[in-house]
């Protein structure tokens, strides 16, 4: 089984970047990160995006809120950080406290800053397969595996385990941009086994630990695994169980090591592409 390494992705997606910033007058388009609270989950995504913005030769700010802040001041300082133009691009760590209207911020944010994809004009473009708007960078660092990997989209069969906002539904819609026939699997579906079994491509986004193994993958399968989940020994690792599945699957990410990786090169490259319109370019 060929292990599809995160790394080498990010370092071909580093590539494209630097020539992106080519001709790109000014100083180095500059990310956002907006947080609430110290959760550690938000803290390490956080960790790993400054490292691979200064690693890409890219300028990042972390914006840190308390988490008793009140929706209107939120709402106030997020404005701000909308309107900098200083800031080409947003990145809002999620969820938010529950008295923040998440949906409110959702609208706020300048489709053009959104590098995540959650505004409303971005999930339309990517409902509708205009690959000017920007999808959720999870969803489409999926599809970054597999090019960079040479893995030929068209015509196969994708089936994804999940249906959220971040990853299953927008991904479903970038593999049907890619020709795929995709089936979305979820906590009601009758029998996962067979509809991840018939999969040429499985996708694991289901947060569930080890959840998927050699019963749920079909010979040959590829595997990609998004989850991020921290095991009975409090290891970190993914939603498929990676020794059960070797002898069946040709190819897999791993955990960590694999998708992760890619999701936050996808960010910077999202970036340079927000900077570079918003410069005119
Ligand atoms: P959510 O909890 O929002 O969604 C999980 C989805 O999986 C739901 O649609 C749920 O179905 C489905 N699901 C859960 N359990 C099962 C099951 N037993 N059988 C079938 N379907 C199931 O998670 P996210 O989409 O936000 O994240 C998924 C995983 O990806 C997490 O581990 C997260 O940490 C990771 N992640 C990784 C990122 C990266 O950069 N690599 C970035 C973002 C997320 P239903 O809708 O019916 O409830």
């Amino acid at each position: 089984m060929k292990i599809l390494k995160g790394a080498e992705v990010s370092a071909k997606i580093k590539e494209q970047v630097t020539q992106m910033m080519e001709g790109l007058e000014g100083p180095a388009p500059k990310l956002a990160i907006v947080r609430v609270g110290e959760k550690p989950d938000d803290m390490s995504y956080e960790r790993g995006a400054v490292k691979k913005m200064e690693n890409f030769g890219l300028r990042v700010q972390t914006y840190v809120f308390p988490e008793q802040i009140s929706d209107s001041d939120f709402k106030a300082e997020f404005s701000a950080i909308n309107r900098d133009p200083d800031v080409s691009g947003i990145l809002l760590l999620r969820p938010l406290p529950k008295q923040i209207a998440e949906t409110d911020i959702e609208k706020m944010i300048d489709p053009e800053k959104d590098l995540d994809g959650i505004s409303p004009a971005n999930i339309a473009k990517v409902f509708a397969g205009d690959k000017t708007g920007f999808a959720p960078c999870t969803a489409e660092a999926v599809i970054e595996v597999l090019k960079a990997n040479e893995i030929d989209i068209t015509g196969k069969n994708v089936t994804i385990v999940g249906r959220s906002m971040v990853v299953g539904r927008p991904l479903s819609m970038l593999m049907l941009k890619e020709n795929a026939t995709v089936t979305i699997c979820h906590t009601r579906t009758r029998d996962l086994e067979t509809e991840c079994r018939r999969a040429e491509i499985l996708v694991a986004a289901a947060g569930k630990a080890k959840m998927l193994d050699g019963r749920h993958v079909g010979q040959d399968a590829i595997v990609i695994d998004v989850g991020i989940n921290v095991d009975e020994n409090g290891k970190l690792c993914g939603d498929v169980d990676f020794p059960s599945i070797e002898p069946l699957a040709s190819m897999a990410t791993p955990v960590p090591g694999g998708v992760g990786a890619v999701t936050t090169a996808v960010l910077a490259k999202h970036l340079v592409l927000a900077g570079r319109r918003q410069r005119g370019n």
